[in-house]
């Protein structure tokens, strides 16, 4: 299958924190693979913007630099790189002084769409804003994307919001997670409601449960102190676990249009039951053989900071009563993976005999490594044995299916191109947000006012055991962390 290319509109891109390591690692890498495969128009342009005092000719060497590596040799053309890089300028923009926005104003053009990419701290988001609407520089179109964090819990989520707003409607407004940005993801919805299979299916009269997780091997070693501040509830959960959990569990819109899939994923936060304290499990890494864990690398002895989380939620409606879902997250795991599994309940009458180890239909949704899907079936054990079961998987990788071209798009380039289309289909929108932190912030308030410390967990581990009783309890078990 050859991936369709759809150009989008002339544009002009500002990014500002164009010289950081975001910028460095994915925008531009990612533009520059939508520049390869000519879906930027002729006269798109990308324009860095940054305290650094380059001109655009250091700027495009940085770029280059970062190209080369973050971008395979064999996939990056010397004169493709070159073409690319005319597209590229740069201006020196304080955000908090008056450097550079005249020079930046010149450089825009009136009849391109104009967006501009927030790729600096957060606290800089406000007064990006405020800059771009009182230098006249952001038109009624223009569009600003806002990277995460978006807030430290609902308060400042909520200044955040209403500092955009008083710039930018809400129409105007990308907030990221590039969660949503997986192809998988976006299958998920095709899955579900481009397909008359499923839908029949997806309710608690027929799914048992349903367990998100995603498992990082990396622990906080770097940004320990940023992280520290952080956890993975504020880092994971409310939002890339929340989100999938959303699009898992919500109710199918009336139309794929922004306003309506953001309605029904707010429904879905709304109608979450708090987490019992029983239900919540958190932890933190530690390395038996090499004496060090997640407080060594936070530089806090005393941190209470979880690296790990896993819970038990309900989503109190009529499609999901009875139905857990249980959501999982940590560093310093085994392996690096994300899934979704929806984890069917058995035939009401069985008429063959026990299989031993039956574990029962499953759909299977990677997001990592590997993106595909598996649904898990039963079927008769070859040979001439007797009605003998077994089971055996469906295996979808995209890559196989789909070639790997089609789908090695990173979450970052498609969804920058949806900024340009003015798609906000697959962006949070600000109620969702703020739904989500009202979701999260008493669960970490819990937490500061308990004694109880986070339980310790071997690096390259599966989690706590605390996590596992967490579904042996309810007599069910996780699906393994890799091997
Ligand atoms: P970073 O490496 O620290 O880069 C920050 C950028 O902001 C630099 O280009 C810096 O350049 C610029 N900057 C700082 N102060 C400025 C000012 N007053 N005016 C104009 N530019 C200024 O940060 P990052 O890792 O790229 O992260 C950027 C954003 O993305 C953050 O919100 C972060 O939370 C989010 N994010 C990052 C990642 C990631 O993997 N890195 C992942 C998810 C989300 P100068 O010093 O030259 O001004």
């Amino acid at each position: 299958m050859v991936a369709r290319v759809i150009p989008v509109s002339p544009f002009d891109l500002v990014i500002f924190g164009a010289t950081g390591d975001l910028a460095r690692r994915k925008i531009l890498p990612g533009l520059f693979h939508r520049f390869k495969v000519e879906q930027m128009p002729e006269d798109a342009r990308i324009i860095g913007a940054a305290r650094s005092e380059f001109d655009s000719a250091a700027f495009r060497k940085v770029v280059r630099e970062s190209l080369e590596q973050f971008v395979g040799e064999a996939d990056r053309p010397a004169n493709t790189v070159e073409q690319f890089l005319e597209r590229i300028d740069y201006v020196n923009v304080d955000a908090m002084g008056d450097k550079g926005w005249d020079a930046l104003s010149d450089l825009l053009r009136e009849d391109k769409v104009r967006a501009f990419y927030f790729s600096v701290t957060p606290s800089l988001f406000g007064t990006l804003a405020e800059q771009l609407h009182k230098r006249g520089i952001a038109t009624p179109e223009s569009r600003i994307v806002v990277e995460k964090p978006f807030g430290h819990d609902l308060e400042t989520a909520k200044a955040l919001n209403a500092d955009l707003l008083k710039c930018f409607n809400e129409e105007q407004i990308y907030r990221i997670d590039h969660y949503l940005g997986k192809e998988t993801v976006q299958n998920l919805m095709a899955l579900r409601f481009a397909n008359s299979l499923f839908e029949p299916l997806w309710n608690s009269t027929h799914i048992d449960h349903v367990q998100i997780t995603v498992a990082e091997s990396l622990g906080v070693e770097g940004r320990g102190e940023y992280y520290d501040n952080s956890g993975a509830m504020r880092d994971m959960v409310q939002n890339h676990l929340m989100q999938l959990l959303c699009l898992i569990a919500m109710e199918p819109p009336s139309r794929f249009e922004p306003n309506a899939v953001r309605d029904e994923k707010v429904k879905v936060i709304e109608a979450l039951e708090p987490v019992a304290p029983d239900d919540i499990v958190r932890g933190q890494y530690y390395d038996w053989n090499n004496r060090v864990g997640y407080k060594d690398h936070a530089g806090n002895p005393e941190s209470r900071t979880e690296s790990f989380v896993a819970m038990k939620v309900a989503v109190a409606n009529w499609r999901w009563a009875g139905t857990p879902f249980y959501l999982r997250t940590g560093k310093k795991l085994r392996t690096r993976m994300s899934e979704i599994a929806v984890i069917f309940r058995d035939p009401p009458h069985m008429i063959f005999p026990k299989m031993e180890g039956r574990r029962g239909n499953a759909l299977v949704i990677r997001l990592q490594p590997d993106e595909g899907i598996t649904l898990r079936t039963t079927i008769k054990e070859p040979g001439p044995g007797g009605m003998r079961l077994t089971e055996v998987a469906m295996d979808m990788t995209f890559d196989d299916a789909l070639g790997e071209d089609l789908h090695a798009q990173d979450a970052y380039e498609r969804l920058i191109m949806d900024v340009i289309r003015g798609d906000q289909t697959l962006f949070m929108r600000g109620d969702e947000v703020e739904s989500a932190w009202a979701w999260a912030d008493p669960l970490i308030e819990n937490w500061k006012n308990s004694t109880q410390r986070p339980a310790s967990y071997d690096s390259g581990g599966s989690g706590p055991e605390e996590s596992m009783m967490l579904m042996h309890q309810d007599g069910r078990r996780w699906r393994s962390v890799g091997q």
